[in-house]
Protein backbone atom coordinates (compact mmCIF):
# COMPACT_ATOMS: atom_id res chain seq x y z
CA UNK A 1 0.00 0.00 0.00
CA UNK A 2 0.94 3.71 -0.77
CA UNK A 3 1.02 5.14 3.23
CA UNK A 4 0.41 9.33 4.05
CA UNK A 5 2.45 9.35 7.67
CA UNK A 6 2.03 11.86 9.65
CA UNK A 7 5.04 12.27 12.64
CA UNK A 8 7.24 9.79 10.56
CA UNK A 9 9.84 11.07 12.56
CA UNK A 10 8.61 10.77 15.86
CA UNK A 11 9.69 8.30 18.34
CA UNK A 12 6.46 5.95 17.49
CA UNK A 13 6.09 7.24 14.21
CA UNK A 14 9.83 6.03 13.19
CA UNK A 15 9.74 2.47 14.73
CA UNK A 16 6.22 2.13 12.56
CA UNK A 17 7.41 3.42 9.22
CA UNK A 18 10.66 0.58 9.92
CA UNK A 19 8.16 -2.10 10.33
CA UNK A 20 5.71 -1.03 7.79
CA UNK A 21 8.41 -0.36 5.04
CA UNK A 22 10.14 -3.74 6.08
CA UNK A 23 6.43 -5.23 5.19
CA UNK A 24 7.04 -3.63 1.57
CA UNK A 25 4.61 -0.61 2.12
CA UNK A 26 5.42 2.56 0.43
CA UNK A 27 5.76 5.13 3.11
CA UNK A 28 5.93 9.20 2.19
CA UNK A 29 6.50 11.16 5.65
CA UNK A 30 4.73 13.97 5.86
CA UNK A 31 6.36 16.45 8.57
CA UNK A 32 5.15 19.38 10.32
CA UNK A 33 4.86 22.49 8.36
CA UNK A 34 5.02 20.44 4.79
CA UNK A 35 1.40 21.09 2.89
CA UNK A 36 -0.60 17.68 3.54
CA UNK A 37 -0.38 16.23 0.24
CA UNK A 38 -2.02 12.42 0.95
CA UNK A 39 -2.47 12.38 -2.53
CA UNK A 40 -2.33 8.90 -4.50
CA UNK A 41 -2.14 7.13 -1.26
CA UNK A 42 -4.35 4.71 -0.18
CA UNK A 43 -4.51 5.39 3.98
CA UNK A 44 -3.20 7.75 5.66
CA UNK A 45 -1.11 7.56 9.16
CA UNK A 46 -1.31 9.76 12.11
CA UNK A 47 1.49 9.65 15.22
CA UNK A 48 1.35 13.28 16.12
CA UNK A 49 0.06 15.53 18.97
CA UNK A 50 -3.60 16.20 19.82
CA UNK A 51 -3.62 19.51 18.09
CA UNK A 52 -2.14 17.91 15.13
CA UNK A 53 -3.85 15.12 14.44
CA UNK A 54 -7.56 16.47 13.72
CA UNK A 55 -5.95 19.29 11.11
CA UNK A 56 -4.27 16.09 9.64
CA UNK A 57 -7.40 13.69 9.46
CA UNK A 58 -9.36 16.08 8.09
CA UNK A 59 -6.35 17.04 5.22
CA UNK A 60 -6.52 13.54 4.10
CA UNK A 61 -10.37 12.96 4.45
CA UNK A 62 -10.49 16.02 1.97
CA UNK A 63 -8.57 14.16 -0.34
CA UNK A 64 -10.62 11.22 -0.42
CA UNK A 65 -7.99 8.93 2.04
CA UNK A 66 -9.08 6.85 4.83
CA UNK A 67 -7.05 7.48 8.29
CA UNK A 68 -5.65 5.15 10.63
CA UNK A 69 -4.82 7.25 14.45
CA UNK A 70 -2.34 6.54 16.80
CA UNK A 71 -2.59 9.86 18.61
CA UNK A 72 -4.33 10.03 21.79
CA UNK A 73 -5.87 13.12 23.68
CA UNK A 74 -8.00 14.53 21.24
CA UNK A 75 -12.07 13.46 19.94
CA UNK A 76 -12.44 12.11 16.91
CA UNK A 77 -16.56 11.51 16.96
CA UNK A 78 -16.50 14.86 15.07
CA UNK A 79 -14.18 13.77 12.03
CA UNK A 80 -15.65 9.81 12.26
CA UNK A 81 -19.12 11.62 11.48
CA UNK A 82 -17.30 13.38 8.09
CA UNK A 83 -15.84 10.17 7.79
CA UNK A 84 -18.85 8.59 7.02
CA UNK A 85 -20.43 11.30 5.22
CA UNK A 86 -17.80 10.96 2.48
CA UNK A 87 -17.36 6.80 2.42
CA UNK A 88 -14.18 6.74 3.90
CA UNK A 89 -12.96 4.87 6.97
CA UNK A 90 -11.69 6.67 10.23
CA UNK A 91 -9.56 4.08 12.51
CA UNK A 92 -8.39 5.41 15.78
CA UNK A 93 -6.78 3.31 19.16
CA UNK A 94 -5.47 4.44 21.78
CA UNK A 95 -3.11 1.12 22.25
CA UNK A 96 -2.30 -0.43 18.64
CA UNK A 97 -0.36 -3.13 20.98
CA UNK A 98 -1.28 -6.69 20.16
CA UNK A 99 -0.48 -8.21 23.17
CA UNK A 100 -1.70 -4.52 25.48
CA UNK A 101 -5.33 -5.70 23.64
CA UNK A 102 -5.28 -9.34 24.27
CA UNK A 103 -3.83 -9.09 28.26
CA UNK A 104 -6.99 -6.35 28.87
CA UNK A 105 -9.30 -9.51 26.99
CA UNK A 106 -7.84 -11.81 29.61
CA UNK A 107 -8.23 -10.20 32.11
CA UNK A 108 -11.84 -9.70 31.92
CA UNK A 109 -12.19 -13.08 31.43
CA UNK A 110 -10.57 -14.09 34.30
CA UNK A 111 -12.54 -11.36 36.40
CA UNK A 112 -15.01 -13.65 36.44
CA UNK A 113 -13.80 -16.13 38.45
CA UNK A 114 -11.71 -14.06 40.91
CA UNK A 115 -12.87 -11.86 43.67
CA UNK A 116 -10.40 -9.52 44.00
CA UNK A 117 -8.03 -7.96 41.39
CA UNK A 118 -4.96 -5.17 41.84
CA UNK A 119 -3.44 -3.13 38.88
CA UNK A 120 0.24 -3.27 38.86
CA UNK A 121 1.23 -0.65 35.80
CA UNK A 122 5.16 0.01 35.30
CA UNK A 123 6.47 2.67 32.94
CA UNK A 124 9.81 4.91 31.79
CA UNK A 125 10.00 7.91 34.12
CA UNK A 126 9.31 10.22 31.09
CA UNK A 127 5.73 9.35 31.31
CA UNK A 128 4.07 12.22 33.18
CA UNK A 129 0.67 10.63 33.94
CA UNK A 130 -0.53 8.18 35.85
CA UNK A 131 -2.22 6.03 36.25
CA UNK A 132 -1.67 5.02 32.31
CA UNK A 133 -4.54 4.82 29.78
CA UNK A 134 -4.30 1.21 29.31
CA UNK A 135 -5.11 0.70 33.44
CA UNK A 136 -7.57 2.51 34.08
CA UNK A 137 -8.99 0.94 30.64
CA UNK A 138 -8.51 -2.30 32.29
CA UNK A 139 -9.84 -1.59 35.56
CA UNK A 140 -13.12 -0.07 33.90
CA UNK A 141 -13.49 -3.80 31.88
CA UNK A 142 -12.29 -5.84 34.67
CA UNK A 143 -14.99 -3.83 37.17
CA UNK A 144 -15.39 -3.61 40.99
CA UNK A 145 -12.75 -0.72 41.05
CA UNK A 146 -9.13 -2.65 41.48
CA UNK A 147 -6.57 -0.48 43.39
CA UNK A 148 -3.73 0.20 40.57
CA UNK A 149 0.18 1.04 41.48
CA UNK A 150 1.84 3.17 39.25
CA UNK A 151 5.55 2.73 39.00
CA UNK A 152 8.07 5.35 37.29
CA UNK A 153 11.38 4.21 36.86
CA UNK A 154 14.01 4.90 34.35
CA UNK A 155 15.15 1.34 32.35
CA UNK A 156 10.96 0.52 31.86
CA UNK A 157 9.42 1.14 28.96
CA UNK A 158 5.83 0.43 29.03
CA UNK A 159 4.76 -2.96 31.24
CA UNK A 160 1.35 -4.16 33.26
CA UNK A 161 0.47 -6.75 35.19
CA UNK A 162 -2.95 -7.88 36.61
CA UNK A 163 -2.69 -9.66 39.49
CA UNK A 164 -5.91 -12.21 40.79
CA UNK A 165 -6.31 -13.67 44.65
CA UNK A 166 -8.43 -16.22 45.46
CA UNK A 167 -8.08 -18.65 48.80
CA UNK A 168 -5.00 -20.85 47.93
CA UNK A 169 -4.66 -19.32 44.25
CA UNK A 170 -3.28 -16.14 42.39
CA UNK A 171 -3.17 -15.79 38.45
CA UNK A 172 -1.09 -12.99 36.86
CA UNK A 173 -1.51 -11.33 33.57
CA UNK A 174 1.40 -9.79 32.52
CA UNK A 175 2.00 -7.40 29.03
CA UNK A 176 5.51 -6.08 28.39
CA UNK A 177 6.02 -3.64 25.61
CA UNK A 178 9.98 -3.90 25.06
CA UNK A 179 9.85 -1.53 22.47
CA UNK A 180 7.69 1.29 20.44
CA UNK A 181 7.66 -1.19 17.16
CA UNK A 182 5.66 -3.15 19.06
CA UNK A 183 2.93 -0.68 18.04
CA UNK A 184 3.43 -1.71 13.97
CA UNK A 185 1.92 -4.79 14.33
CA UNK A 186 -2.04 -3.31 15.44
CA UNK A 187 -0.97 -0.41 12.50
CA UNK A 188 -0.21 -3.04 9.94
CA UNK A 189 -3.69 -5.09 11.10
CA UNK A 190 -5.50 -1.80 11.05
CA UNK A 191 -4.16 -1.00 7.56
CA UNK A 192 -5.18 -4.51 6.56
CA UNK A 193 -8.76 -4.32 7.49
CA UNK A 194 -9.23 -0.80 6.84
CA UNK A 195 -10.96 -1.53 3.34
CA UNK A 196 -13.52 -4.49 4.69
CA UNK A 197 -14.78 -1.14 7.81
CA UNK A 198 -17.83 0.40 7.42
CA UNK A 199 -17.49 3.52 7.14
CA UNK A 200 -17.05 6.27 9.80
CA UNK A 201 -15.12 5.78 12.72
CA UNK A 202 -13.71 2.60 14.45
CA UNK A 203 -12.74 2.75 17.88
CA UNK A 204 -9.73 0.40 19.35
CA UNK A 205 -7.58 -2.56 18.25
CA UNK A 206 -9.96 -5.01 20.42
CA UNK A 207 -12.90 -4.36 17.77
CA UNK A 208 -10.18 -6.25 14.76
CA UNK A 209 -9.10 -8.88 16.95
CA UNK A 210 -11.57 -11.81 16.90
P1 LIG B 1 6.90 12.42 19.36
O1 LIG B 1 8.20 11.67 19.42
O2 LIG B 1 6.84 13.80 19.95
O3 LIG B 1 6.48 12.47 17.83
C1 LIG B 1 5.49 13.30 17.30
C2 LIG B 1 5.94 13.68 15.89
O4 LIG B 1 4.86 14.35 15.22
C3 LIG B 1 7.14 14.64 15.89
O5 LIG B 1 8.08 14.15 14.93
C4 LIG B 1 6.51 15.95 15.45
O6 LIG B 1 7.40 16.76 14.72
C5 LIG B 1 5.42 15.44 14.52
N1 LIG B 1 4.36 16.42 14.26
C6 LIG B 1 3.82 17.33 15.11
N2 LIG B 1 2.85 18.02 14.48
C7 LIG B 1 2.78 17.54 13.21
C8 LIG B 1 2.00 17.85 12.07
N3 LIG B 1 1.06 18.82 12.11
N4 LIG B 1 2.18 17.14 10.94
C9 LIG B 1 3.11 16.19 10.86
N5 LIG B 1 3.92 15.86 11.92
C10 LIG B 1 3.75 16.52 13.06
O7 LIG B 1 5.74 11.60 20.06
P2 LIG B 1 5.52 10.01 20.08
O8 LIG B 1 5.99 9.45 21.35
O9 LIG B 1 6.01 9.42 18.80
O10 LIG B 1 3.91 9.97 20.15
C11 LIG B 1 3.12 10.55 19.14
C12 LIG B 1 1.65 10.35 19.49
O11 LIG B 1 1.33 8.98 19.38
C13 LIG B 1 1.26 10.75 20.94
O12 LIG B 1 -0.05 11.27 20.94
C14 LIG B 1 1.27 9.43 21.67
O13 LIG B 1 0.39 9.43 22.79
C15 LIG B 1 0.75 8.53 20.59
N6 LIG B 1 1.09 7.12 20.72
C16 LIG B 1 0.07 6.24 20.60
C17 LIG B 1 0.33 4.88 20.63
C18 LIG B 1 -0.79 3.92 20.43
O14 LIG B 1 -0.58 2.72 20.58
N7 LIG B 1 -1.99 4.40 20.09
C19 LIG B 1 1.65 4.43 20.81
C20 LIG B 1 2.67 5.38 20.92
C21 LIG B 1 2.38 6.73 20.88
P3 LIG B 1 8.31 17.84 15.50
O15 LIG B 1 9.21 17.06 16.38
O16 LIG B 1 8.99 18.54 14.38
O17 LIG B 1 7.37 18.71 16.28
Amino acid sequence: MKIAFFGAEGKAGAAIVRRLEAAEHEVRGIELGDEPDVQGCDAAVDFTTPAAAPGNVRAALDQGVSCVVGTTGWDPDELGALAAQKGLRLFVAPNFSTGAVLMMRFAREAAAHFPRAEIVELHNEAKKDAPSGTAKTTADLIGGSPAIHSVRLPGLVAHQEVIFGSEGQLLTIRHDTTGRESFADGVLLALQKLPELPPGLTFGLETLIS
